[in-house]
């Protein structure tokens, strides 16, 4: 027997009109003994049409994804809607209010641990409600993403190559409409336990994004997340109006050489910056000890040409850690 999600959710995803409400589960504890996380929802239904998905915090330190959807909760008027957007502003919603990338209840990466479970701890219980009840009821999906606090990013939606190459279409057509400075064909450093691939596995038209970090958000990067999220529920057939198409720097990941990876810890000097175009080999960053004088800092080059879209954020770094990400140019 498939056990049942302990959520409840306070919204009903078949009524018309706005609701704001709550995923309410279950979280008994010292200083709540019947207590529950409440997990802020919004649903905006008008009529027959289809059904888009949108969420942010998925990781609790990224927050173009929460502002933009706070606003869009707030302001979507139904009557020009035509199905139904379901927000969800903040995902891992106990990571997102303590300010970290993971829940402080039981340290669960949300993005790390689809398909969860329906008695698993609090974040299995968070994944397995949209793998089983959310996701389902979706034809498009939008999952905001961030550096956070340990990665700085250039602006981009990001589609995956996918095995079904009609859906691939459906995603990099999604991507083209969200229309971000930058559109990424992304490589994952590791796809197992990931939302989108809980969403791509159910054929779902699926989009992500990394709309920069630091654990904050800017002037900028929440316009880029504003105005993408409206063009892709215009493309969605959603919302009438135009689509407002800027230029768009296409990119693409090459696998792990993608990557620069710190084997060293201490202070972290980058040497080139976000959008810089690098060659092979070139120096990207010196790492000094922290400790002592007299040490020569241990340098690191990138693997291959290309630019420098992604780079580690805060100014110490350890073994590990993820130092650059490079991508190449496309068309
Ligand atoms: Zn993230």
């Amino acid at each position: 027997m498939v056990r049942p999600s302990p959520i409840r959710a306070s919204v009903d995803y078949d009524q018309e009109g706005v609701q704001h409400g709550f995923l309410r589960l279950p979280y008994s504890r010292d200083d709540s003994a019947w207590g529950a996380v409440m997990i802020p929802i919004a649903v905006i239904k008008h009529g027959k049409g289809p059904t888009a998905l949108l969420t942010g915090a998925n990781h609790g330190d990224e927050y173009e994804g929460p502002i933009a959807l706070l606003k869009l909760a707030n302001s979507l008027e139904p009557r020009r809607v035509r199905g139904r957007v379901i927000i969800v502003p903040a995902m891992n919603y106990p990571a997102f209010r303590a300010g970290r990338r993971t829940s402080p209840i039981d340290a669960g990466n949300l993005n790390r641990i689809f398909p969860g479970r329906p008695d698993g701890s609090v974040t299995e219980k968070i994944a397995d409600y949209f793998q089983r009840v959310l996701l389902p009821l979706a034809d498009i999906v939008l999952d905001y993403h961030s550096g956070g606090r340990t990665l700085d990013f250039l602006p981009f939606a990001a589609a995956h190559e996918l095995p079904d190459k009609e859906q691939e279409q459906r995603c990099v057509a999604a991507m083209e409409a969200f229309n971000a400075p930058y559109s990424m064909k992304l490589h994952e450093i590791d796809a197992v336990g990931m939302y989108d691939t809980a969403a791509e596995e159910q054929g779902k038209t699926f989009l992500t994004t990394e709309l920069g970090g630091g654990g904050s958000a800017s002037a900028r990067s929440v316009r880029i997340a504003e105005r993408g999220v409206r063009n892709l529920l215009i493309h969605a057939g959603l919302l009438e109006g135009e689509i407002a198409l800027e230029p768009t720097v296409w990119l693409a990941m090459h696998g792990d050489d993608s990557f620069v990876i710190s084997t060293s810890e201490g202070v972290v000097e980058m040497c080139r910056d976000l959008g810089d175009e690098v060659e092979v080999d070139q120096l990207v960053a010196r790492v000094y000890a922290p400790d002592r004088t007299g040490a020569e800092p241990v340098i690191y080059r990138a693997r291959m040409s290309g630019l420098l879209v992604g780079r580690h954020f805060p100014g110490l770094i350890k073994t590990g850690d993820c130092l650059a990400v490079i991508a190449v140019r496309q068309g």
